[in-house]
């Protein structure tokens, strides 16, 4: 039977064709590494990277090469996301706060072949050149720069680069299941693996994670993605703000809390994504300042824990919904975005908290469900608490460069999250299943024990740990960095459990630090924390 309707593949350069035709003139913001403000619009970036592709074709590239960033949040990083997919190159954003040797095990399994960095990295990049087996180019995202060629030999200008391409260049016509992007876990044991995604997924990511009751963006809105380009495609942002035509603010390497209350203000920001430190920096700047950012209407939270007092002093302060979202590397990342229902309107404030806290429902695209450790599917009650898995769209089958699926036998992918689901669908992550406490036979959330410990005013940052106990197995130990010039006791701090958890999951012991271990991504190292503490219970 021939196609009743038209066959078209689902590919980045559409949705960048779109925002070029519809919305061309819509303004792109960029702080860049000298904070100077650079303003561009959807068409320019359209014409950049078609540039862009131009030049990487002329370099010898061939379909499906390797072209990695180490970058900020900025034009050139967005023009880059573009002008490399649409040319059939695949997009490879590295984080750079992974350690020297993860970053050189990472550029040299990706097989890189170009790579395009911030002026911020040439140290970095100048450190590790001689161990980039396969890197032929490397690129300075910006003009010609004679300190930056002086310490990495044969480096290239970017802007050179685009002046220097043809303008006859036509992006060739992809097959929607050709890759467009890598991204690479961040690996806390063993090595990173690589999750590649292809136009089809990205696309089909961005139309299902933007629906009324996820990101939600829309042409109204100016955009700040906080969540840096090289976390996960800043959660599938830069593709979704083409596909509405936004505004785009990218914050360049100013995270710090006051230059992102100035970012909004100037800019009208009226949504801003990213995790939970960064707005506990913001939230911080705006009592300092003063400021009510009376443009930011929304806030989207994810990354790890959302902690609770977060959402009130949003909602209280600033008059800015929080919406929580939950998702991994392995999910393009979205997964579950925390939204009411309609028969949750007349709840009153509190109670429609206590749902939102949570990390939410699955957008169309995404299946959740819950298993026990014999694989077998438990009830979504919002109490059985199991090994969370999906599936869906934009999940995950194989790692990058791997010979077997990561999918069980039936076709879910597990995400190494403990969770409960309620009967409404409503996903609350309890634990990672490596992290949860195992206590005589019973589980301990090892999140709810920190939650409480951050809400004592005398504690600045706390985690939660399993250590080794003769008895129980696991008992949970609290090590906790106290707040500036407060001197708790770990009586205090235990004695603040009480009345919130029962006595079985109150920690046995406090140890105070300095600071905590943070891995590339931020997040706790409890690994570390682990091997250092995880036996202060035995005698
Ligand atoms: P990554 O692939 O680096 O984005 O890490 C994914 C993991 O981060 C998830 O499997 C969760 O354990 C954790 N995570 C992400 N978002 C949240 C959230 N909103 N609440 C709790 N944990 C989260």
């Amino acid at each position: 039977m021939n196609n009743s309707m038209i066959q078209q593949s689902l590919t980045i350069t559409a949705l960048l064709e779109h925002a070029n035709r519809y919305h061309g003139a819509t303004e792109i913001i960029s702080v860049e590494t000298d904070k100077t403000i650079s303003r561009s619009n959807w068409s320019a970036t359209r014409e950049n990277a078609r540039k862009l592709s131009s030049a990487l074709t002329a370099l010898g590239l061939s379909q499906s090469d390797r072209v990695a960033t180490i970058a900020w949040n900025n034009r050139r990083h967005l023009e880059l996301y573009f002008g490399v997919s649409c040319a059939g190159f695949v997009c490879h954003t590295i984080n750079p706060r992974l350690f020297p040797e993860q970053l050189v095990y990472i550029i040299n399994h990706a097989q890189d072949k170009a790579l395009f960095i911030d002026i911020t990295f040439v140290p970095l990049v100048a450190q590790i050149r001689d161990k980039l087996t396969e890197v032929k180019h490397i690129v300075l995202m910006g003009a010609a720069d004679k300190e930056a060629a002086a310490a990495i030999e044969g480096l290239l200008f970017y802007d050179e680069l685009l002046d220097s391409a043809s303008d006859n260049y036509q992006w060739p016509d992809i097959d929607e299941n050709l890759p467009s992007s890598l991204c690479y876990t961040s690996g806390t044991t063993g090595h990173p693996k690589g999750v590649l995604y292809t136009h089809r997924t990205t696309v089909l990511h961005s139309l299902g994670g933007n629906q009324p009751d996820g990101i939600a963006l829309s042409a109204t809105d100016s955009v700040l993605p906080v969540v840096p380009m090289f976390h996960v495609n800043a959660w599938g942002v830069p593709y979704i703000a083409a596909m509405v035509g936004c505004k785009l603010v990218f914050p360049g390497p100013g995270l710090d809390g006051a230059s992102l209350v100035k970012l909004i203000d100037n800019e009208q920001v009226t949504m801003a994504l990213g995790v939970p430190t960064i707005w506990q920096g913001l939230l911080h700047a705006l009592k300092e300042s003063g400021s009510k950012v009376a443009s930011l209407k929304r806030t989207v939270v994810g990354g790890s824990a959302l902690p609770p007092s977060m959402f009130a002093e949003f909602r209280d302060e600033y008059n800015v919904d929080l919406v929580h979202a939950w998702g991994m590397t392995e999910m393009s990342p979205l997964g579950t975005m925390n939204c009411l229902l309609q028969k949750h309107a007349t709840l009153g404030a509190e109670d429609q908290a206590a749902i939102r806290l949570g990390q939410g429902r699955a957008p169309f695209g995404v299946e959740l469900r819950l298993v026990d450790l014999d694989g077998n599917v438990l009830a979504n009650d919002g109490v059985t608490q199991g090994a969370l898995q999906v599936r869906g769209y934009w999940i995950i089958d194989t790692y990058f460069l791997n010979d077997s699926t990561a999918l069980t036998d039936d076709g879910w992918f597990d995400t190494g999250d403990v969770a409960t689901i309620d009967a409404d669908g409503y996903m609350v992550i309890r634990d990672r299943a490596k992290d949860i406490i195992k206590s005589g036979g019973e589980w301990i959330s090892t999140v709810e024990l920190e939650n409480i410990a951050i809400a004592h005013p005398d504690i600045a940052s706390a985690a939660c740990i399993a250590a080794a106990h003769e008895k129980w197995d696991e008992r949970p130990v609290l090590i906790v960095v106290p707040a500036e010039g407060a001197s708790p006791t770990e009586a205090d701090l235990l004695a603040f459990y009480a009345d919130k958890v029962a006595a079985w999951q109150v920690p046995d012991k406090v140890v105070f630090v300095e600071s905590l271990p943070l891995g590339g991504t931020g997040k706790v190292l409890k690994s570390q924390l682990r091997e250092e503490y995880g036996a202060v219970l035995r005698s």
